[in-house]
């Protein structure tokens, strides 16, 4: 149904329509992202709530520093202190253990992330896992992992959250729907496949060693892709009832952002897509916050 240049793609026209490009839904996460810091913004005032999250980062990957001043802006926006702890490459694990158990012993300090990746003489695990689990605001250290794992309440991943918040958002079923995830990293592939199991889909995961990921897309309703590999999924892997959840950053030839899925050819051919970028990315700075806030106010009460 074609009304005023836009294309209603919802079975309930009543309550809910999609605005679309060209013939696909567009997943807005920066749009969704905004809603949620709004929603962030007005709790956190009518709580009288001072919060702060501390990112620790060791090393000056540029990229990294640019997710940071993301998160940083975010938590302006919202009224929650963002705490950069930035320390040189040289730092061993045994320090940076001490200072994530500062931070931990800190009242001030109410969620800790460590951006990843860290240098490889890191024992990434060790200090991932030394973070307090009621302040782990990416939901990566064991005990929230497990609590994904066993579907009881715990620290979602923050990606992940954020992927179930924009499809949510957008009224996307997930119960009962065939969702293929492709990348089995803990951070972001096997975490969100974990959480689509929890809300009742029939989940398969692919990586390198999947032979043929157009086969494993033909009766998908939902891809997440979260490969890291520009390109992997173009029009040939798609069909018009599926929709694209890119995860993927990688950078052009042009040095801009683009994501593992060719979004011009693919957004004509499927239901709904997420741009990259404006798509995940927002959705998982707002979920990180939506953590530090859900766990601030759980141990209040
Ligand atoms: P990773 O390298 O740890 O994992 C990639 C996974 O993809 C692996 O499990 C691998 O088996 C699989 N894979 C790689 N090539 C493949 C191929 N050709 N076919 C099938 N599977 C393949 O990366 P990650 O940390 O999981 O991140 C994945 C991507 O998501 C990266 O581009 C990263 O920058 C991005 N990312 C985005 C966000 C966001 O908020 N938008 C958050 C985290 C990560």
């Amino acid at each position: 149904v074609t009304c005023y240049g836009f294309i209603f793609k919802h079975y309930d026209f009543t309550t809910f329509w999609f605005i679309t490009i060209g013939m696909s839904v567009l997943l807005d996460g920066k749009k969704v992202a905004k809603i949620i810091a709004d929603r962030l913004q007005t709790a956190i005032k009518e709580k009288g709530l001072s919060l702060c999250l501390a990112i620790v980062q060791v090393g000056d990957r540029p990229e990294s520093t640019a997710f940071i001043n993301r998160k940083k802006k975010f938590g302006e926006q919202i009224g929650v202190e963002v705490r950069h702890m930035h320390y040189g490459e040289s730092i061993t694990t045994n320090e940076l253990l001490e200072e994530i158990n500062g931070l931990n012993q800190d009242a001030g300090v109410h969620g800790i992330i460590v951006q990843l990746p860290l240098p490889t003489h890191i024992n990434k695990e060790k200090v991932i896992n030394a973070i307090d689990p009621a302040k782990d605001a990416d939901g990566l250290t064991a005990v929230n992992l497990r609590k994904l794992m066993e579907n009881s309440k715990g620290v979602l991943p923050a990606t992940s959250r954020g992927i179930l918040s924009l499809l949510e958002y957008y009224k996307i079923p997930i119960e009962g729907k065939k969702v293929v995830v492709i990348g089995r990293s803990v951070l972001v592939g096997r975490s969100t496949a974990m959480l689509m199991v929890n809300k009742n889909a029939t989940v398969t995961i692919c990586h390198t060693h999947t032979p043929d990921l157009a086969k494993e897309l033909e009766l998908a309703d939902i891809v997440v892709v979260a490969a890291g590999k520009k390109g992997l999924i173009t029009s040939a892997h798609v069909h018009d009832k599926l929709t694209v959840i890119d995860v993927g950053i990688n950078v052009s030839e042009d040095r801009t952002l683009i994501g593992d899925v060719l979004f011009d050819e693919v957004q004509e051919k499927v239901f709904a897509i997420t741009p990259v970028p404006g798509g995940v990315g927002p959705m998982t700075v707002a979920s990180l916050f939506e953590n530090v806030f859900d766990a601030h106010v759980d141990i209040l009460s």
